[in-house]
């Protein structure tokens, strides 16, 4: 889904896309000329690998992140700490795009498969 920024309105959308067992929906509004607000949530299941052991588990979703999109550079005395600012390129906004990176990143954490977890409680109990 694809919406070019000049046409987001100053009022509160809805939206929702799918990625496979992804589901990433929210609101987005103008909030200056150049800015669009976005406030979302990722629910689903997404596959990731563990980082002890490498096998490939599932983990369940349920974050809410707010996004800030600038049409070109934005200053960054205009940003907050909690937000994340995506710079739009072409003046298109691009919400695959957003989910895709926000799932790499999400891969890209640390993440312990229940197996390990297991292990590391055993370990724990014993010494
Ligand atoms: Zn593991």
């Amino acid at each position: 889904m694809k919406i070019e920024f000049k046409k987001v309105p100053s009022i509160q959308k809805e939206f929702s896309i799918k990625l496979d067992s992804v589901e990433f929906s929210g609101t987005f509004c103008k909030i200056a000329q150049n800015l669009v607000k976005l406030n979302t949530t990722i629910v689903g299941k997404l596959s990731v690998d563990c980082c002890k052991c490498g096998e490939e588990h599932t983990i369940e979703l349920d974050e809410s992140q707010e996004f800030i999109l600038s049409d070109g550079e934005l200053s960054s005395d205009k940003i907050k700490d909690d937000e994340i600012v995506i710079e739009v390129e072409n003046h298109i906004i691009d919400f695959d795009e957003i989910l895709m990176s926000e799932l790499e990143s999400i891969r890209s954490d640390y993440h312990v498969c229940p197996v390990c977890q297991e292990n590391d409680n055993y370990v724990d109990v014993e010494y």
